[in-house]
């Protein structure tokens, strides 16, 4: 009898009218138009009291029905963001951050930057004085609560896409709950797609004698409110393949040319999995079958991935051209977080790139991985948005009712806890397993995890963050271990190229994708390969790039990525402010690249391995877990294979290979974290 009473609102008339894609130009009124005729308009009332009446507000509707770009406009409109206050909107993903806060300013008619801002990391495009409505990664908002704990500045928080449960999303759950417990003014309002909304809703139900004292007085509802917005998509048919197929690529492709020759007119989406087979895909359309097929290009084939450059962005929501038929090939962005209006055929590979951790070995990968039925569903969804439509899933139906996973893991249980560790001790948590998680992590992930961080000096004996490291750690936004290496490299007097390095590693890809042109690729990357390995190959290119004049045509000269260069550029200054503020100053170790090395062990001595002796294909093993390694085809150690590695992360893919890898000498190591491996069995070959 203590659950929460849901308040549901019923959409009366149901239907959704659709409207053809806008051309970017669109005029203000047309604009207008657009904004009323989306599902959530009808509900633009009732949100508005739910927010006032009600601490927490929990939307679910269906992907393209205006949550992300609506409700913080209405909150803006109802006077939430005035007295300076801002309106927050947080999203798992960087790219989905741009899109819709480029989009809201559209519709507003502003600029962005000022009254609509976005920030991602190492990206502020907000004006303090001006900025209403703020969109942001989840990340980046935990990060502000270094500086204001209680995120004193905003009036609303809405917490977007929570369906996905992202590692952020979860952290920065637990940690508004805790807020609002202190600050019963805010507001929070959760959205998704999808949600198990009853258990949302029970683990934000705080009680009264919960609140502080002084808080109790001016205090809203504090049972949450659930409003579900109907939005009706059309059916959408959908079909299977008789057998599995073998290469979902190559699947995917003959699939749409398929649907090209024999279905009406609509664009089709794609889901693949990353950077690597989208651009492969991509290629296989335009190239072979718009010439070799003796055909004018009537397909207009667009790649869609985070990291995309944002003229290319803009293409995928442009109106397709007439007489031409678009086909975006993404990653499961499209699923939930960004909608295309004209797409009527949907080809679903039952794939995505998760994370995942094992804490046994204490390995973290990108692995490609069969999606869940949930996210079978949203992706045959995106079908019927202008009509009724089709989805074509690449594996059987057999497959499908009783192998496939009903819903995904949660990421909090499948990642490395390291910086989720750091972010919650620098804002005062200790008890991390005792905090109120939506999901639990493991014990065993957090045990790893601390023993890591003991090792490299960012926790002391009593898990406390240790001065100074450990604070300058979690000051950094970075991966720890990236951190650890440049905060290193300032004492051996080297910060001067780490902190290049960290940005170049910071980036995507410095390399163009290849499939189909290895020999130039690998005559270009001998250009600047250096025995050392790839973080001092990078060096050289980015060298090599300030000399050229930041020029793009030396960039495509040598399969260099120009837009990844230019980004590279950018957080290396952005970094170098960091540091000065912490202090530090940066100092060239004048080509020691012993020093570099080293630095770049203090960081990373966890993830050495080692050549198996007489392995002919260039095994290593992991010296934490004797895991088998091999090292990534895109590095500049690939087939030389020196004795040993260390890597920078991890891609599972046939195998399990090493992106990012330097030569060591197996002496550092044992230097640099003397206690992380002389708790480990000894390997004989270190002593
Ligand atoms: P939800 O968050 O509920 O999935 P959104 O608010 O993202 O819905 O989208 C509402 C509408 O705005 C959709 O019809 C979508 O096509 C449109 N839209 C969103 N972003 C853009 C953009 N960058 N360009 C053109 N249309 C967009
Ligand atoms: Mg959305």
């Amino acid at each position: 009898s203590e659950r929460p009473t849901p308040l549901l609102v019923d959409d009366e008339e149901g239907g959704v009218l659709f409207v053809s894609n806008p051309a970017s130009s669109s005029s203000s009124s047309q604009l207008e138009r657009l904004r009323q005729r989306l599902p959530v308009y009808k509900y633009r009332e009732a949100i508005l009291y739910l927010v006032e009446n009600h601490a927490t507000s929990i939307i679910v509707g269906e992907t393209g029905s205006g949550k992300t770009t609506q409700i913080p406009q209405y909150l803006k409109e109802a006077g939430w963001a005035e007295g300076g206050r801002v309106i927050a909107c947080t999203q798992p993903r960087r790219l989905a951050v741009q899109s819709v806060a480029s989009r809201v300013a559209e519709e507003m008619g502003v600029k962005l930057g000022e009254e609509v801002g976005y920030t991602i990391r190492f990206e502020d495009q907000t004006n303090p004085g001006l900025t209403m409505i703020k969109f942001l990664t989840d990340g980046v908002l935990i990060r502000e609560m270094m500086d204001d704990p209680l995120l004193t500045k905003y009036s609303v928080i809405m917490v977007d896409e929570a369906h996905e449960r992202s590692l952020s999303t979860d952290i920065l759950l637990g940690l508004l709950k805790k807020i609002q417990r202190r600050r019963p003014d805010l507001r929070l309002v959760i959205s998704s797609a999808t949600i198990e909304a009853k258990s949302m809703a029970s683990f934000f139900h705080i009680r009264r004698k919960n609140l502080r004292n002084d808080a109790i007085d001016a205090a809203p509802n504090q049972e949450p409110a659930i409003l579900s917005v109907e939005g009706k998509g059309y059916t959408v048919e959908i079909h299977y393949v008789e057998e599995p197929v073998s290469d979902y690529l190559q699947a995917s492709v003959e699939t749409v040319i398929s649907i090209h020759d024999k279905e009406g007119p609509g664009d089709v989406l794609v889901f693949l999995t990353g950077q690597d087979d989208i651009e492969a895909a991509v290629k296989m359309l335009t190239d072979e079958y718009n010439y070799s097929r003796g055909r004018s290009s009537d397909l207009l084939v667009l790649p869609l991935y985070s990291g995309l450059p944002r003229g290319e962005q803009d293409l995928i929501f442009a109106p397709t051209p007439r007489g031409k038929r678009k086909v975006v090939i993404s990653t499961n962005i499209a699923e939930t977080s960004l909608t295309l209006e004209g797409v009527v055929y949907v080809v679903d590979s039952g794939f995505s790139k998760q994370k995942f951790y094992n804490p046994i070995s204490d390995i973290e990968s990108l692995v490609t991985a069969p999606i869940s039925k949930a996210s079978a569903r949203q992706r045959a969804g995106r079908a019927g948005r202008l009509r009724p439509g089709k989805c074509f899933r690449l594996y059987t139906e057999e497959y499908y009712l009783r192998d496939m996973p009903s819903e995904g893991i949660p990421e909090i249980q499948r990642s490395n806890l390291v910086s989720c560790i750091i972010q919650m001790k620098a804002l005062g948590i200790d008890n991390i397993l005792g905090f109120d998680w939506l999901s639990s992590p493991s014990a065993e992930a957090m045990v790893r995890a601390l023993e890591v961080l003991y090792s490299l000096g960012i926790l002391d004996e009593d898990a406390k963050l240790t001065s100074p490291l450990g604070f300058q750690v979690a000051e950094l936004p970075l991966d720890p271990m990236v951190s650890k290496m440049l905060l290193s490299s300032c004492e051996l007097g080297c910060s001067e190229e780490i902190v290049i390095i960290a940005a170049m590693l910071s980036v995507q890809s410095i390399w163009v994708s290849t499939r189909g042109v290895h020999k130039e690729f690998d005559e270009a990357k001998l250009r600047f390969a250096v025995a050392e390995g790839d973080h001092v190959a990078y060096l050289n290119v980015y060298k090599g790039f300030l000399q050229s004049g930041k020029s793009s045509q030396w960039c495509y000269r040598n399969f260099i990525n120009y837009q990844a260069m230019k980004k590279a550029i950018d957080i290396r200054e952005q970094l170098v402010r960091l540091l000065k503020r912490l202090g530090l100053t940066l100092k060239s170790c004048e080509g020691d690249l012993k020093m570099l090395r080293k630095a770049i062990i203090s960081g990373f001595f966890a993830h050495a391995c080692q050549l198996e002796e007489y392995s002919p294909n260039g095994m290593y093993k992991t010296l934490r877990s004797s895991q088998e390694v091999y090292i990534h085809p895109s590095s500049v150690l690939f087939r030389v294979n020196p004795k040993w590695v260390v890597y920078h992360s991890l891609v599972l893919t046939d195998k399990q290979y090493a992106r990012n890898v330097i030569a060591i000498d197996p002496a550092w190591l044992i230097e640099a974290a003397p206690h992380f491996y002389q708790l480990r069995k000894p390997n004989p070959a270190l002593f």
